[in-house]
């Protein structure tokens, strides 16, 4: 899947707007990106999780690990493309682990998945959290890299389309100064 293809199937389910967004950091962007609103879909989450497999093909990848709640529909869908199981991490005392009686085996090669990587924070601890429990993490992937391919999650990564979405604060905005006013997403559509 082409990359211009992945970014018009989220501005046709309206999962990017493009405008002047409050986002929840408080930060202002020309972007508002909201991945469940295209995952919503499941022919969309469906070709999205085939794009991703194909990038792990030949590598004999035995599950998918991803994090809980952004990973779990596009984890899920690059299993089902890759015929493995897919399981997700969460939170237990603020560190990311399994639960549920999931597990892996030792050596076991995993792939963790999640939906957008933004700084990467939440991948590379479930890389960390599957290396600890004996994984053997062959790579990561996510539909959307919004760090313009920085984010440094300790694995090979790859990304169906990478997106650098300038962020300023409210005081420094140009939209700001020029009167436009800022949206704050989430809040009902017009
Ligand atoms: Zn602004």
């Amino acid at each position: 899947m082409r990359e211009d293809e992945v970014v018009e199937r989220f501005r046709r389910t309206r999962a990017l707007l493009e405008g002047h967004f409050v986002l929840t950091s408080g930060l202002h962007s020309t972007n508002y990106l909201q991945c469940a609103l295209v995952l919503q879909h499941p022919s969309e989450a469906e070709a999205f999780g085939r794009a991703i497999a194909e990038r792990f093909a030949g590598q004999q990848v035995e599950a998918v690990a991803a994090p809980a709640i952004g990973g779990i529909i596009i984890g899920w869908e690059v299993a089902r493309a890759l015929g493995v199981r897919s399981v997700w991490t969460e939170r237990e005392n603020g560190r990311m682990t399994l639960r549920r009686g999931f597990a892996v085996r030792d050596g076991e090669r995993v792939v963790v998945v999640e939906d957008v990587i933004t700084t990467g924070g939440s991948t590379r601890e479930t890389v960390e959290a599957l290396r600890e429990l004996g994984a053997n993490v062959v790579g990561a992937a996510s539909i959307i890299d919004r760090s313009g391919g920085r984010a440094d999650v300790g694995a090979p990564r790859h990304a169906l389309a990478t997106l650098d979405v300038p962020t300023h604060a409210p005081e420094v905005c140009p939209q700001c100064a020029q009167g436009v006013p800022a949206i704050k997403p989430g809040s009902r559509q017009p």
